[in-house]
């Protein structure tokens, strides 16, 4: 919900008393009293965004058991970073394709482009993966100060069955799915290929050194464990 605020109506009302915003699954609307002017509105607006995206989220992940399609169609919807977010494919007003993210994904293809499971995905990616190699390269700086642990180069693939994986020369690889855990589970797998700049096993060592960094490992590594098949399965 940026000044445009897209995705949150405004709407004017001479009986409010108050700026209020109200948050339903068919989406989120700001009411104005008067006297209030738009800038204070968004203002309030941009206050309150948080609250807002995880109140839909939340409607989002409701429906999405329920009724909605599953992969990368229309009227699916994407755990992005662990919370269902819509995904909304419309027609591009000129030739190109291009993705947008503003509390889900809108996705605009050329009228010629039939939105088909491929295109969809590749466009994605497209959005993705800039997105995530800005995403991991702040966790493996933050990181790196404790044992100087740095990549020589960050690549975001797309994976049918691993996470992640170090190269021999120094580069991480991380699968482009991890998009669609919760953020710390990102975390998790950055760092344990961090680690094996250090260390190429799964020793106790290796462990250690990836404790030192994350202490709760664990439960990341858990996470995964419990639903990163489920995701392979959706997504890959
Ligand atoms: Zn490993």
């Amino acid at each position: 919900m940026s000044a445009a605020a897209p995705g949150c109506r405004l709407r004017y009302s001479a009986r409010a008393k108050r700026l209020r915003l109200v948050v339903k699954p068919a989406g989120a609307e700001l009411v104005i009293p008067p006297g209030v002017d738009r800038e204070q509105a968004l203002a309030f607006l941009e206050q309150h965004r948080a609250w807002a995206e995880r109140k839909l989220a939340e409607f989002r992940a409701r429906a999405a058991t329920a009724t909605a399609p599953v992969g990368f169609l229309a009227g699916a919807t994407l755990p992005f970073q662990g919370r269902e977010v819509a995904l909304d494919i419309v027609v591009s007003p000129d030739r190109r394709t291009y993705v947008e993210f503003d509390m889900g994904f809108r996705i605009a293809l050329p009228a010629t482009a039939a939105p088909t499971e491929p295109r969809v995905k590749a466009a994605l990616f497209g959005w993705i993966k800039p997105w995530m190699a800005d995403e991991a390269a702040r966790i493996a700086a933050r990181h790196a100060v404790r044992y100087g642990l740095e990549p020589r180069a960050i690549h975001i693939k797309r994976m049918k069955s691993r996470w992640g994986s170090c190269g021999t020369r120094g580069a991480i690889n991380l699968n482009w799915l991890l998009a669609f855990a919760p953020p710390t589970v990102l975390e998790y797998v950055v760092v344990h290929e961090l680690c094996h700049l250090r260390r190429r096993d799964h020793s106790a060592a290796f462990w250690d050194l990836v404790a030192r960094h994350l202490p709760g490992w664990s439960q990341e590594r858990h996470w995964l464990k419990r639903h990163g098949g489920e995701l392979l399965r959706r997504f890959a």
